[in-house]
């Protein structure tokens, strides 16, 4: 699905979490017209407070495979721990490895034995070539398909949730020849700064977007500040479309 200096774009949307049926296939059926890349949306949600929606865990593959048989979309998913590897692995495409999991090498291992293909966000604290460095983990155990994700980083600036370091594309990219994907929802936490932040990713080169959208942002479970509206999405994604051709790229839409 991800490709390294190439013409293929990828363009993964959906919401923080799956929540419910009627959202998710909304997402789904929405983002499928548009025209993308793949489906998001978390399961097992590992949250600062444990008081937060923690996901629907299990009960969300059902949800998971309708809509993935009704639009024909991979689907990408955080895995949180190795033993949800075999049951995960039947729905979801590509297992990401979230922030809080970069450091987590047993885990980074036992995604190294598998084939599914995996994307790496880099710790909110983590250096660059630390995050390199986890890369290899999985790599090292025959695992090839990687991509990173820069989805920003702690800093001294309390204005955004994170600090989108998009210099991490470029740098990644000239130093491992893998694929560097930007989550400006996560990097940002603000909706109003998602879009031109998309923008400015695929103008510094990126070969990819993670984003989240929600039908209802307001409403969502998790990091509704951050969601865009899927109206929010369209005019995002009609300038990308223009940004992506002057850099000689076009969205990879799915079903191919
Ligand atoms: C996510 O993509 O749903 C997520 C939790 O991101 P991160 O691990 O970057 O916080
Ligand atoms: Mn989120």
């Amino acid at each position: 699905m991800f490709a390294s200096n190439s013409s293929r774009f990828s363009l993964i949307v959906g919401p923080c979490a799956i929540e419910s049926h009627d959202t998710f296939s909304r997402v789904a059926r929405y983002a499928k017209d548009m025209g993308v890349t793949a489906l998001r949306g978390g399961i097992y949600k590992l949250r600062t407070d444990p008081n937060s929606f923690q996901g629907l865990g299990n009960r969300a593959f059902e949800i998971v495979e309708m809509s993935k048989k009704e639009t024909g979309l991979p689907f990408v998913c955080e895995i949180t721990d190795p033993r949800q590897i075999e049951d995960l692995g039947k729905i979801a495409d590509v297992f990401q490895v979230g922030t809080r999991n970069m450091h987590n090498y047993e885990l980074l291992k036992e995604l190294g034995r598998c084939r599914t293909p995996i994307l790496l966000k880099r710790g909110m604290a983590a250096y660059l070539d630390e995050l390199l460095l986890a890369s290899e983990y999985i790599r090292r155990e025959g695992n090839e398909q990687i991509a990173f994700c820069e989805r920003g980083i702690r800093s001294f600036e309390r204005a955004t949730r994170n600090t989108l370091d998009l210099s991490a594309v470029p740098y990644l990219k000239a130093r491992s020849g893998l694929p560097v994907i930007v989550d400006p929802s996560h990097a940002t936490g603000k909706r109003e700064l998602v879009t031109p932040m998309c923008w400015a990713a695929a103008a510094a080169g990126a070969d990819g977007l993670l984003i989240e959208i929600h039908p209802e942002p307001e409403k969502s479970l998790s990091d509704a500040e951050q969601a865009l509206s899927l109206e929010d999405f369209k005019m995002m994604y009609e300038r990308l479309v223009k940004i992506l051709e002057v850099m000689g790229r076009t969205i990879e839409v799915n079903p191919q």
